[in-house]
């Protein structure tokens, strides 16, 4: 089947328009307006002493492996440790003012419209109504943009498990919060630097602490509008990216920035075969055209070739044939004058002879 061009721009525009109807339904819309009765978690930096007992409680009530370091062992607080899948909780301690060390716990900050289920094209995260972001391994094909896409760097993957490797993060301990109880973590915490509760009690909470000890905290609550809100909130004594908290992020969620190019998927996933396919089939029509024409002009040269070399031939054979006439008749003018030349000769021997002749003629007379 010969793919002409317009045939080909009618199919792309078909598919296109296919395609762009079917906005990407990525796993949250990026006009989510948030669960009203979300719960999320207050971190209070100023509380938080590096105990690393909230470490050691998500280890539990997550079962994971026993760490390499002790829970015991402080020593660690000073370098920056990242989640890890073995660790869904690290506390890092950052030098604050006058030198007085700043501790700070990082997890899954649970945000309102998650960057990860924005770009999971499975849909294995889900932001639920209690807050929690939860995953669905069952789903997951592990291409790990979840981890690309996340603004805070939380996601981690079990490279370490060939055979069913997971994305691996704080899930807000939601099974715990279904059943009515806190968090692992916050259960733990023995200085209330974490409290769990509604997020908008907990933004009241945080607002009042900052009115009342201005001279405290600093006047702003990490995450009631980072990336679009997270239920992890944080409030400090410090400039958050003074103790590693990413201050660039805006206020936009991260859905809001992707789905105009998720919003492109289907309509990519749609158009590519199409697209390749065009492509393909117009690159074979025109090696296939370019192929004849080539053909037509390896004939049309090899025909004129043969037309100039017959002709050449032609020429060479009358010039061979004139120049062997020339030659002919040159040998037989020059046999005929040499005949002639003979033949005089002959004719002057035959009368010098003739007088000896005719004298012997005569004498034979
Ligand atoms: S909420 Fe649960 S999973 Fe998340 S850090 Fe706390 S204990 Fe761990
Ligand atoms: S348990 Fe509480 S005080 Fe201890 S490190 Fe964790 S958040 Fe800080």
């Amino acid at each position: 089947m010969s793919l002409s061009r317009r045939k080909f721009l009618g199919w792309i525009g078909a598919a296109g328009m296919t395609a762009a109807g079917s906005k990407a339904s990525a796993a949250t819309t990026h006009h989510f307006e948030g669960y009203p009765d979300s719960m999320a978690v207050l971190h209070d930096t100023t509380l938080c002493i590096g105990c690393r007992r909230c470490e050691a409680a998500c280890n539990a009530v997550n079962e994971l492996p026993a760490p390499e370091v002790p829970f015991t062992d402080l020593t660690v607080l000073t370098n920056r440790r990242r989640t890890t899948s073995k660790a869904y909780t690290v506390v890092n301690q950052k030098p604050g003012k006058g030198g007085r060390p700043i501790f700070v716990k990082n997890q899954c900050n649970h945000c309102l419209e998650p960057a990860c289920a924005s770009v999971c094209f499975v849909q294995a995260f889900k932001k639920t109504k209690e807050g929690a972001v939860v995953y669905d391994a069952s789903v997951c094909v592990g291409c790990r943009y979840c981890m690309v896409a996340c603004p805070f760097e939380i996601p981690t993957y079990e490279y370490d498990n060939a055979f069913s490797p997971k994305v691996m993060k704080c899930t807000m301990c939601h099974p715990r919060v279904l059943e009515g109880k806190l968090p692992g973590c916050v259960e733990s915490c023995p200085t209330e630097a974490l409290v769990f509760g509604r997020r908008d009690d907990l933004l009241k909470i945080a607002r009042q602490r900052i009115v009342r000890r201005p001279e405290k905290y600093v006047d702003h609550i990490y995450g009631e509008r980072e990336m679009g809100g997270t239920s992890w909130l944080y409030l400090s004594g410090e400039p958050f990216d003074a103790i590693g908290m990413r201050m660039d992020l805006g206020v936009t969620p991260a859905p809001e920035l992707t789905a105009g190019a998720l919003g492109a998927v289907p309509m990519v996933v749609g158009l590519w075969p199409v697209l390749l396919t065009g492509i393909y089939a117009m690159s074979k029509r025109k090696e296939k055209i370019a192929a004849e024409e080539k053909a037509q002009a390896v004939a049309a040269a090899l025909a004129e070739a043969g037309e100039q070399a017959a002709a050449r031939l032609d020429a060479t054979m009358e010039k061979a044939k004139q120049e062997k006439t020339a030659a002919v008749e040159k040998a037989v003018k020059e046999a005929l004058a040499a005949d002639a030349k003979a033949r005089a000769v002959a004719e002057i021997q035959g009368a010098a002879q003739a007088p000896e002749g005719a004298a012997g003629d005569e004498k034979d007379e």
